[in-house]
């Protein structure tokens, strides 16, 4: 079994052999800006905007328009002008940020050109102004300008007064990052779950932000406990999704977790689980497991003490 020095030897050897390319996208496989955006009608005060790379909320509130997430930026400018069109022009109060990631931050620019106020967890403000590699994507990230950052910032859950409708944010720590928010509207029955519901695919632990698969696990089971069945939830791209999707997800989740943990002790690691298809009954559902593997499998070495210290 390797050591944990060793592991560690093994990242910075591929770290140094690696030429960083500027932060393309993101994510980099499967998601990206699609070529028309699509506006669907969630109920009368919200619409949601697909194609942007990450979902786009808008809620049409009586003190201007909220949304939830700003898409990639080169979608920003095809954004504004569906904002427009679906709004009659309406002023852009704020923005949520649910986490840091440039298909759902890269919008920010022309929103707050146009006097919104961008609103985040404070990790995900952090991580916007700082410049650090995304090393499992080959990535780097460089800051973004002042107008893109977040100027209201919490560190725990909290609730928002959006013109007479109190939006309430949860914050899950070291979950898809250690940013993440889900943004709830309770008259409308909408959960917008940014990073921590993927659309019919593996969802992804960012673990160079902070992310990974136990505190996605702890997330979901939070989630799930705020909803019922009649609750409308918004994953990270694509159409509207169910408590029973986001069911399917922690149940999926639960079950490798619990299996890649074990073999994990046993000195197996994140290749000898694909090579073994340890994911195969899911992959109809949830497509190539390849990069949520071997993630995953690189995010527990960095939660060991989180397991009990197991390995
Ligand atoms: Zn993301």
């Amino acid at each position: 079994m390797k050591t944990t020095q060793s592991i560690r030897r093994c990242f910075i050897k591929a770290l140094a052999a690696s030429p960083v390319l500027a932060l393309a996208g993101w994510p980099a496989s499967g998601i990206a800006a699609d070529a028309a955006l699509q506006a669907r009608k969630i109920t009368d005060k919200l619409t949601l905007i697909s194609g942007a790379g990450g979902n786009v909320v808008l809620f049409k509130g009586s003190d201007g328009l909220t949304l939830v997430d700003s898409g990639m930026q080169t979608s920003s400018a095809e954004l504004l002008a569906l904002i427009d069109e679906l709004t009659n022009k309406s002023s852009i109060s704020r923005v949520f940020n649910t986490h840091w990631h440039e298909d759902h931050t890269g919008g920010n620019e022309v929103l707050h050109a146009r006097g919104a106020r961008i609103l985040a967890h404070e990790n995900t403000r952090l991580w916007l102004g700082a410049e650090f590699d995304v090393y499992w994507r080959n990535q780097s990230h460089q800051p973004r300008p002042r107008e893109a950052m977040p100027e209201l910032t919490w560190y725990t859950s909290g609730s928002l007064d959006a013109g007479g409708e109190l939006l309430q944010y949860s914050h899950y720590p070291q979950a898809h990052t250690d940013g993440d928010i889900t943004v709830f509207f309770p008259n409308d029955n909408v959960l917008v779950a940014g990073g921590l519901l993927a659309n019919k695919r593996y969802p992804v632990c960012d673990i160079a932000t902070g992310g990974w698969i136990g505190g996605l696990l702890k997330a979901n089971e939070a989630m799930l406990a705020q909803i019922n069945d009649s609750t409308v939830l918004i994953p990270d791209s694509g159409a509207p999704q169910t408590k029973a999707d986001l069911q399917a997800q922690y149940d999926m989740l639960n079950d490798l977790y619990t299996q890649m943990k074990a073999l994990t002790q046993q000195g197996f690691n994140g290749k000898d689980m694909l090579n073994d298809r340890l994911t195969a009954k899911y992959d109809a559902v949830f497509g190539d497991p390849e990069e949520f593997v071997l993630e995953t499998y690189r995010g527990m070495w960095a939660h060991t003490y989180d397991m009990g210290g197991f390995i």
